[in-house]
């Protein structure tokens, strides 16, 4: 069988072929991905569509804290007012946040309202207890998000420092 060379070092034999691209790949040029063997290239583009994806994640999240966050507090301020329209305003301004949470995944508010409307207003009304919740489960997942952006970051980093010819 006739022995490929790396497709990155022309003086070295390839010991592995890209999963993804199907370059051949030397032992230092061997990246890992899922347990899948691929080339510097290919792994250079999934770390920058990595990072890309958390840059997304973590500001939808920094969207959703912000936003929820200020529905809720105006909301409490409306609602002791001391008069039953407001009060009533402030418990929808509460809840706005949790309803918005449909949109936020994605799922539409036509398959919230499949679920019946009643879902909505139990959404609404029960928001003074969801939203705050809601607003500490997804600082959580804006925390992981920054965490796995920092990290992806650092991969890129390490990988032009491994792999020069990149640049
Ligand atoms: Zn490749
Ligand atoms: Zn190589």
């Amino acid at each position: 069988m006739e022995q490929k060379v790396c497709f990155y070092h022309a003086d070295r034999t390839a010991t592995a072929v890209c999963t993804n691209c199907g370059a051949p790949i030397c032992g230092e040029c061997t990246c890992t991905c899922n347990d899948n063997k691929i080339c510097p290239s290919c792994y250079e583009t999934v770390i920058k569509q990595n990072i890309s994806d958390f840059t997304r994640l973590r500001n939808s999240y920094i969207v959703y804290v912000l936003v929820a966050l200020a529905f809720y507090v105006v909301g409490w301020i409306v609602f002791l007012q001391g008069s039953l329209g407001l009060f009533l305003i402030g418990i929808l301004l509460m809840g706005i946040p949790n309803v918005y949470r449909f949109f936020n995944r994605g799922r539409g508010i036509l398959a919230t309202f499949r679920g019946g409307v009643w879902i909505i207003l139990l959404e609404i009304i029960f928001g003074i207890v969801a939203t705050p919740i809601l607003i500490i489960v997804n600082l959580n997942r804006l925390v992981k998000a920054a965490g796995g952006l920092s990290y992806s970051k650092k991969q890129l980093a390490d990988c032009m420092q491994n792999y020069p010819f990149l640049n």
